[in-house]
């Protein structure tokens, strides 16, 4: 639905203005949009064609979101129980977020930090800028800095040149990764001068959230292009969501255009237990059989690995399904791509 030069849309009434919502709805989604934030960039909306496709799924409010669960939690990968100082979490010993903001240029409707993000407060002041920087300097087993939030790349040129120049800085930190949606949902933000403040003698990746085909739009992948040719490796994390990419076809169309754009699939998340999200979760065995399908289909390149975050703050475990189990004789048996077994070794080896 074309847009033109309208702003963001930011309500209900907005949605219903844009065509992308009926009267009847706006009841409803101005209650969940009391609880959750509301953003659709203008790039976002022009891709979505029908009320419940890919894209309007993943951002138009659903009053299926007033549905919270008994398992669904607040913090549902426990943040808060890993942050020494606002603003950071140190989960594993040698890398740690870095949030100086919690806003986004779009909320998608199954965030795991919806709790957090387009809240009032919208990032670090000053002061508590420089006690995240502190506690960086201050932890030499610290060697990644990942900038997440909110989106990073929402932020202003400047503010991000002087954390990215700030973070060089650091002997002890090698790595600093950026995660970010803007590449898709907000393209233009990625101008002349946020690539230049990006610019630094570290390792910087920036890894990209996308989650279907069709937010690739044209300015989408010269963003991503202009990025990829600055010299920034890419790559992307993406959730695996009910009716939007939980088949074969949606996740392979998923992956090859990542790959074709230059951007590694790293990740393929299982749906978080945030609140109000029990209608975009899959289960476990569902996302097993998915990527089983897609093996061997799709090179390797394409392929992520399927993890989930252990609630309460223990960090992620890779999920994928299994090829390999052992025998009775203390051999495996392992499967190929079609599903066949095998002995591994094909045969005893004899004794000399
Ligand atoms: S861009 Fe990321 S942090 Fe922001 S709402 Fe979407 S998933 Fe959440």
């Amino acid at each position: 639905m074309k847009s033109g030069s309208l702003k963001n849309i930011k309500n209900a009434k907005q949605l219903h203005e844009r065509g992308l919502i009926s009267e009847e709805r706006i009841e409803g989604i101005e209650e969940v949009a009391s609880r959750f934030s509301l953003s659709i960039t203008n790039e976002m909306a022009d891709l979505i064609e029908e009320g419940d496709d890919p894209i309007a799924r993943q951002f138009v409010p659903s009053v299926k979101e007033l549905n919270v669960t008994e398992d669904e939690l607040a913090d549902p990968i426990g943040d808060n129980a890993r942050s020494p100082v606002k603003g950071i979490v140190h989960r594993y010993p040698d890398r740690c977020l870095f949030m100086p903001m919690t806003v986004c240029p779009v909320y998608c409707r199954f965030c795991f930090r919806r709790e957090k993000v387009g809240s009032a407060e919208s990032g670090l002041s000053r002061k508590e800028l420089e006690a995240a920087f502190a506690y960086i300097e201050s932890t030499p087993q610290i060697w990644e800095v990942i900038l997440t939030g909110g989106d990073p790349l929402f932020m202003k040129p400047n503010l991000m040149k002087r954390i990215i120049s700030r973070l060089s800085s650091i002997d002890h930190v090698d790595v600093i990764r950026l995660h970010t949606r803007v590449p898709v949902v907000d393209p233009k933000r990625v101008n002349g001068e946020m690539l230049k403040a990006l610019n630094t003698d570290k390792a910087l990746y920036v890894v990209l959230h996308a989650n279907h085909v069709r937010e690739f739009s044209k300015e989408a992948k010269k963003t991503i292009a202009k990025l990829v040719d600055s010299g920034i490796p890419m790559l992307s994390q993406s959730v695996l969501l009910k009716g939007i990419n939980d088949d074969p076809a949606a996740l392979e169309n998923l992956f090859r255009e990542l790959v074709r754009n230059r951007v590694k699939p790293y990740y393929l998340h299982h749906g978080d237990f945030a609140k109000g999200t029990s209608h975009f979760r899959t289960t476990i065995e569902e996302g097993r059989n998915l990527m089983k399908k897609i093996r061997g289909k799709v090179s390797g390149l394409c392929q992520p690995t399927y993890a989930l975050d252990i609630p309460g703050g223990y960090g992620k475990a890779p999920i994928n399904p299994d090829y390999l189990s052992e025998d009775e004789d203390g051999s495996y048996v392992v499967e190929d791509y079609r599903g066949v077994k095998h002995r591994y070794p094909q045969s005893p080896r004899q004794a000399p």
